[in-house]
């Protein structure tokens, strides 16, 4: 390696005290090179340049404090703890551990000096701290081991198998590099990119702590700009190559679309024809189409895909849609069931929780294309299934499923010698910067109206302290001939868990309601068990439906007009808003109840007024967006697919345009495909192949 050598193909096992073992640890991590090592980035940084006297802690502060050892104890409380006293003669404080040896309270000997950081709580005897990290001032060590840091301390995203400490010690003799070997920097740009990273991992004493630590300093915005013109280059390049593959052009004046169109007992919306002349439009091209239908709860997606598979069905291929629940997917079936069984296509089910043989019969009847049109869940991605001519996929309620699912999916149309079509169907709103950054490679239509004649959702937030008169309602509700929802929600993500507090929500409203029947589905029933019950409720033999969330997505029984949610407080806005879709899906007036545990924070109550006050899907996700970010929105399988080193979509929600605008001027251009090498992680660059 000479000085010459420019960064990138710097190994990091050039550094000193990089031995084989840990090159090879790193390399797991996809740091290969010295500027990998650079750009992986701090999030966060710690303030330890001033020490803070003892007298001078206060309850909820991190800190870092020097004083001298006045007493260690081991104490028999509720839990054993090693309790270590320190004084500096402004006040005292407590170093408190749960976990320790022996040796270790013995070497915090009377006397000596320590130098502690860590966050301040309220103690029994004062301020203390829980396993805080302490270092030894020992006279051994030198003066200048002794001196405070003059910088914000970075922290790093934690990497498997690195400490904090080995991070920060690599990447600070990786710094000294930035001299002498070349970084390329080639974007328009008033600032260096090598000073910005020298800002963002050792941060000058005079620079400025507050913009540092909200994100907002020049260096790091420098770096975020780039990262999301990355970001927007890797998308780009995806619209790219789905636009340059091959795809079976689909005539769209079929019969099938007419035929169904005919059948269908309502007239569809203006805006729901647009939508459907975008798909069909793309459908009649020689390229695959990647469209991304938006629209909100109840807007009438489902018949856009009934209507998007026509052509295809027509043109003699296969068609699949996907479904992320086992009950929506159930719905769908007996939908397309009977919209397309009368037209003469056969219509099939793929789902992990069917029998081996019915499995094993689904499987033969893709392969042989019997099937035309088939609906399931996640079970269609798996390896063993194999289409004869998969010429559409249609994928509902996206933002379940992560990208890579999705191509898994699309991949399997490849053995016809082609990518099939691929729709994609969302109802979850996504603000513009989001879905500029989750979506950018995607073409958008948006199902902007609602059917006619809905009455709209009244919805209330009530405090569970309320709780019977809210039963005499669902008595009064459910004799009238309508149908109820009484959803359970839990934090835990257990499935369990979240099924027995259904249980006791089943035997409370079943005695308080006898003359109801009540029914219960959750995650943790056999499917044909929750089908059973789900057909009840749909038939109208079930008045009272109790469910976990696994009914969030998707189902429709336009009868169901009242819908209590409890403990509305433990789920995201976005989330609470799909279910509350559940009801207002006909022609009746409907009510949701936000039945909330006391007491609320006042934030709890504003976001739960949010809903109160809009039912207007964009404008909750903007709110969710805002007051709980990205993942909320997205969900979490999507969101690992716009994760960020530093960038963050609300804070730096303004730099997008401008990124996205430079992506579009450089991103057939070769001289740039650096920075999708240098930002791109390898799972992001699979993602994008
Ligand atoms: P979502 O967009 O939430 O998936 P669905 O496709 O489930 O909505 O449709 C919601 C309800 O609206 C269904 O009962 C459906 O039959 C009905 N619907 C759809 N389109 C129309 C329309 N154009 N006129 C009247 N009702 C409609
Ligand atoms: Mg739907």
């Amino acid at each position: 390696m000479t000085t010459s050598t420019p960064l990138h193909e710097c190994p990091v096992a050039s550094l000193r005290g990089v031995g084989p073992a840990l090159a090879e640890r790193l390399q797991r991590l996809g740091i290969v090179s010295v500027q990998d090592l650079l750009f992986t980035l701090p999030r966060h940084y710690e303030d330890r340049t001033q020490r803070t006297p003892l007298g001078g802690l206060i309850p909820g502060m991190t800190a870092l404090v020097e004083a001298e050892v006045a007493l260690a104890d081991i104490v028999q409380g509720r839990r054993r703890a090693l309790l270590v006293r320190l004084r500096d003669g402004t006040g005292g404080l407590t170093l408190r551990f749960y976990h320790f040896r022996q040796a270790q309270k013995d070497s915090f000997s009377k006397g000596l000096r320590l130098r502690v950081f860590g966050e301040v709580r309220s103690g029994p005897a004062g301020p203390e701290m829980i396993h805080p990290e302490v270092e030894w001032l020992t006279d051994a060590l030198s003066a200048t081991d002794e001196r405070l840091n003059d910088h914000l301390t970075p922290i790093y995203p934690l990497v498997e198998g690195l400490t904090q400490r080995r991070l920060r010690e690599l990447i600070q003799r990786a710094l000294p590099l930035l001299n002498d070997h070349s970084l390329i920097d080639k974007l328009p740009s008033h600032a260096s990119l090598a000073d910005a990273l020298r800002t963002v991992h050792a941060p000058s004493p005079d620079s400025d702590r507050q913009a540092l630590r909200d994100g907002l300093h020049p260096a790091q915005q420098r770096l975020v700009f780039e990262e999301l013109v990355a970001h927007q280059m890797g998308l780009l390049q995806r619209r790219d190559r789905q636009r340059h593959t091959a795809a079976p052009a689909l005539i769209c004046d079929d019969d099938l679309s007419g035929q169904l169109r005919q059948a269908l007992p309502f007239a569809l919306t203006a805006a729901q024809q647009r939508v459907i002349g975008e798909i069909h439009h793309d459908l009649g091209q020689r390229r695959a189409m990647l469209r991304l239908v938006q629209g909100d709860v109840g807007s009438g997606k489902t018949v856009v895909a009934a209507l998007a598979a026509c052509p295809a069905l027509a043109a003699g291929l296969q068609v699949a849609i996907m479904a992320p629940t086992e009950i929506l997917a159930e719905q769908h079936l007996a939908r397309f069931r009977s919209w397309f069984e009368p037209l003469g296509i056969s219509v099939g089910w793929l789902s992990g929780k069917q029998t081996a043989k019915a499995h094993t019969a689904s499987l033969a009847a893709l392969a042989t294309g019997d099937c035309q049109l088939v609906i399931g869940t996640h079970a269609l991605f798996q390896a063993s299934v194999q289409f004869a001519r998969l010429g559409l996929v249609i994928i509902d309620e996206q933002h379940r499923f992560g990208v890579a699912q999705r191509l898994m999916l699309a991949e399997k149309g490849l053995s016809a010698g082609w990518l099939p079509h691929q729709l994609i169907m969302t109802a979850t709103p996504i603000p513009r910067t989001l879905a500029m950054s989750a979506y950018g490679d995607l073409d958008t239509s948006i199902i902007d109206a609602l059917p006619p004649g809905r009455q709209g959702i009244q919805t209330v937030v009530l405090a569970n302290t309320r709780r019977d008169t809210l039963i005499e309602r669902i008595r009064h509700h459910a004799g009238g001939g309508q149908q109820v929802y009484w959803v359970c929600t839990l934090i835990e993500q257990s499935e369990q868990i979240q099924a027995q507090a259904a249980e006791a929500a089943m035997s409370e409203l079943s005695e308080a309601l006898p003359e109801l029947r009540v029914g219960l589905v959750h995650g943790q029933l056999k499917a044909a068990d929750k089908a059973e019950v789900m057909a009840r409720f749909v038939a109208g033999e079930i008045q009272v439906l109790v469910a976990t969330t696994v009914i969030e997505v998707g189902v429709d029984v336009p009868n169901a007009t009242l819908m209590v949610i409890e403990n509305p407080e433990r789920l995201g806005l976005s989330q609470l808003h799909q279910l509350r879709g559940r009801v207002g899906r006909g022609q009746l007036a409907s009510f949701c109840v936000l039945l909330y545990q006391t007491p609320v924070s006042a934030l709890g109550r504003a976001r739960l007024q949010t809903l109160r006050d809009s039912q207007d899907g964009f404008v909750i996700a903007e709110k969710d967006l805002e007051l709980r970010g990205p993942g909320e929105v997205l969900g979490t399988r999507q969101t690992g697919d716009v994760q960020f080193r530093l960038a963050d979509l609300v804070r730096d929600a303004e730099l997008l345009e401008p990124a996205r605008t430079t992506a579009e001027s450089l991103h057939g251009n070769p001289t740039y495909h650096y920075l999708l090498r240098r930002w791109l992680s390898h799972e992001g660059q699979y993602a994008l192949a």
